[in-house]
């Protein structure tokens, strides 16, 4: 199918950006790297009467690095992640995650800001960034609030933006060079979306013991406080203490009542913890 007939708008600053999305006698959608919403209205799931290109706007394309962490701006791609042309305050975990992204013509439009923005939660920035603490910036073209990335969307594919509201940059803490991090996802195949995933971070220097479950029916189950799964806060090294019977209350929790559906994501699960702990 081909999408239905729509106008194109290439903005040129963050508040006409807003403004043609608070347009009231059409509905405006943001693109950035077209690779979720194209298939989307060729589909005609969706049928805006404007397209707002944002990839021009250069705020949107910031790569910078401090002593704390980073910010990348939200059309940064996925490729220009993983073929390190941004910073990186995470030892490596960002180019890892976006290297295991679709396919690489995917990667070279896809954006981070429009994978976090689209809130599949199958998805790896959906799932990965939380993990790690990080924080969205969001402009209504006017005044600018942060969100942590985890809490963007209360269901799928329905991320909480305001009206003429869009994600300009992720702010991402730095991981402690001693810190472990675990990542797993199980596909179908290679650059498929998962069907269960996992990321853990255990940076004892920060204080943080954190786990992400994602490909669930529901937006990225987050645990800022992971303890429950390592049998509570008993120090040491927590990542040895893996409690599968707690991960498995947690995913009936969650609603998950299909016993191999379980076992799936607990092993999933398992192996990010394998590779934090390697
Ligand atoms: C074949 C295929 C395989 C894929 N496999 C994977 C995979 O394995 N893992 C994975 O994570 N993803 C996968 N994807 C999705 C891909 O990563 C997309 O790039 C990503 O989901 C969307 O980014 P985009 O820049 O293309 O956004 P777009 O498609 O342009 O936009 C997506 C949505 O976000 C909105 N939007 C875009 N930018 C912003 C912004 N700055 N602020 C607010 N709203 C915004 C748009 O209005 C739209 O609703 C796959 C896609 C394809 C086609």
């Amino acid at each position: 199918m081909k999408p239905v007939a729509f106008d194109y708008a290439r903005p040129a600053s963050l508040a006409e950006a807003s403004a043609l999305l608070r347009r009231d006698d059409l509905e405006a959608r943001l693109i950035a790297g077209g690779q979720s919403l194209g298939p989307m209205l060729n589909l005609r799931l969706t049928q805006p009467g404007l397209l707002v290109d944002i990839t021009g706007l250069a705020d949107l394309l910031a790569a910078e690095r401090d002593a704390d962490g980073m910010y990348l701006g939200a059309c940064v791609t996925h490729a220009n992640i993983e073929d390190g042309r941004v910073p990186d305050a995470t030892g490596g975990i960002l180019p890892q995650v976006a290297a295991s992204i679709a396919y690489r013509a995917v990667r070279n439009r896809g954006t981070v800001g429009g994978s976090l923005a689209h809130a599949d939660p199958s998805g790896d920035w959906p799932c990965v960034l939380p993990a790690l603490g990080a924080v969205l910036r969001l402009s209504d073209g006017g005044n600018t609030r942060e969100l942590a990335v985890g809490g963007l969307s209360s269901a799928p594919f329905e991320p909480a933006l305001g009206p003429g509201e869009l994600i300009i940059g992720i702010r991402i803490p730095a991981v402690s060079p001693d810190a472990r991090w675990g990542y797993y996802k199980h596909c179908r195949k290679p650059g498929e979306l998962a069907e269960a995933m996992a990321a853990v971070l255990w940076d004892p220097a920060r204080d943080t013991l954190r786990v992400v479950l994602g490909a669930l029916d529901a937006p990225p189950c987050v645990l800022d406080d992971a303890g429950q799964l390592f049998g509570g806060d008993a120090g040491g090294a927590p990542l040895q203490r893996f409690d599968a019977a707690a991960a498995d209350d947690l995913l009936q929790e969650l609603g998950i009542a299909d016993p191999i559906a379980r076992q799936m994501h607990r092993v999933v699960l398992q192996r990010a913890i394998q590779r934090a702990n390697a």
